[in-house]
């Protein structure tokens, strides 16, 4: 296929396209086909950006609709229907239910805008600048926010110093036996500890693109109940794992935090529209009309695919029990997968439908089969700090014949490359 085009005038900064060098032309659901007619099973799903995967039939009826009834499309912040059915519909099914009580802010659309808002936020009502991120956190790549990204390949690109963030040891980084709660909590309470009081915390509770590292829920709780007791925000950045990756909406949900600010993007509007939101404690609302603008603050087809997307999929708990349930075969099939190659030490680690299998000692056998992988049409991305990590994101929608093919070619692959 003829890709010389890209890599005459597209920036070298590509990536995805050097995994899986095709030109692609149509999708549809979990299907992925590319100008030649060939079908590829979509694995990394737009990295958490499908969880309803490509052009799903209900929300694209919807959007069709909404473009041909002359609705806005281009908003700014103004008021406009769109907007306040997605508002309606996010606080009753969504907030409403759980007892959340947030704000909305709508930031610009990427997730990394979203958290540049968030830091913001933290700072600006704790009058404080440091903030603690953990190791192998992704929180996006500009510069605010790629300050509490922690991998070298990011940072290095950034051309300043990336300061007044402070990394801490991400629940099971040393090893299962230490406690970097209370090894935070240590350091806020020792005048000497060289840690200066933080304004925020701001924590995945799964690290997608750190390589599918699953925070304890009793974790979890630790580090909300020392935030609390501290006076620190804590920030859940729920970007890729939430819109129910976990088979909650939220990914915390299970823990029972509640934490200071939210952050959403990614599939929140259902369709890989872009949109992103900041929810908020009432309280910590201090912002000045227009302090954090953005011109593409009101991407209404984005807030009338996420309506439509909150009203199919969450207006009961089938979605959430199927997506459990799809997790429940992944893991065990996974599991297998590493049984089968026990001399390469391989490990499973998940939630929900987000899943890693990973070997610490072989960290190219992570890459070599998501080739292997799209040789037998299956689109697979790794992850991790030296991408050893491959990391299944299939779309919640994916049927259960799909799964299997999908799951048929990540067990072949193994075999072929561990022969
Ligand atoms: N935070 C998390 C957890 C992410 O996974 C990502 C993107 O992968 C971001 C932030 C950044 O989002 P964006 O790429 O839309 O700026």
């Amino acid at each position: 296929m003829d890709l010389s085009i890209f890599d005459e005038f597209e920036s070298n900064v590509r990536s995805y396209v050097r995994s899986f060098p095709v030109v692609f032309a149509k999708a549809d659901g979990v299907v992925l086909t590319d100008e030649d007619g060939s079908e590829y099973l979509d694995f990394l799903s737009g990295a958490g950006t499908l969880n309803y995967g490509h052009n799903n039939p209900i929300l694209q009826v919807a959007l069709i609709e909404y473009l041909q009834s002359g609705g806005v499309t281009h908003g700014l912040d103004l008021a406009t229907v769109a907007k306040r059915q997605f508002i309606e519909t996010f606080s009753r099914l969504i907030l409403q239910p759980r007892g959340l009580d947030y704000k909305l802010q709508f930031t610009g659309p990427t997730g990394a805008n979203a958290v540049e808002a968030a830091l913001k936020l933290a700072r600006m009502s704790t009058g404080r600048s440091e903030v603690v991120a953990f190791t192998h956190a992704f929180h996006g790549v500009s510069v605010g926010a790629l300050a509490t990204t922690a991998n070298r390949k990011f940072r290095d690109a950034a051309g300043v110093p990336l300061g007044n963030v402070t990394f801490v040891p991400y629940d099971g980084y040393v090893d299962a036996s230490f406690d970097s709660i209370r090894y935070l909590e240590r350091l806020l309470g020792d005048p000497s500890s060289g840690l200066d009081r933080p304004a925020a915390v701001i924590v995945e509770t799964i690290q997608g693109e750190g390589g599918v590292n699953v925070a304890r829920v009793e974790w979890l709780r630790a580090l909300s109940e020392l935030c609390i007791r501290e006076g620190i925000v804590l920030i859940v950045d729920d970007i890729q794992v939430g819109c129910g990756r976990t088979g909650t909406f939220f990914s915390f949900e299970q823990s029972g935090i509640v934490p200071d600010i939210v952050i959403l993007s990614k599939s929140l509007s259902g369709y890989g529209l872009p949109m992103s939101l900041v929810l908020m404690r009432r309280e910590l609302d201090i912002w000045k009309p227009g302090s954090h603008s953005g011109t593409f603050r009101g991407n209404n087809l984005a807030f009338v695919g996420a309506t439509v997307a909150l009203e199919t999929y969450w207006s009961d708990s089938a979605f959430s029990e199927r997506v459990l349930s799809l997790g429940e075969v992944v893991k065990e099939r996974l599991e297998r997968i590493a049984a089968r190659h026990s001399a390469s030490g391989l490990v499973v680690r998940g939630r929900g439908m987000i899943w890693g299998i990973v070997s610490e000692t072989h960290p190219d056998i992570a890459k070599r089969v998501s080739e292997e992988a799209f040789t037998r049409g299956l689109i697979i991305e790794t992850s991790g700090a030296y991408g050893e990590v491959l990391k299944l994101l299939s779309p919640l929608t994916i049927s259960d014949e799909e799964l299997e093919r999908g799951l048929a070619i990540i067990e072949q692959s193994f075999d072929v490359v561990l022969a």
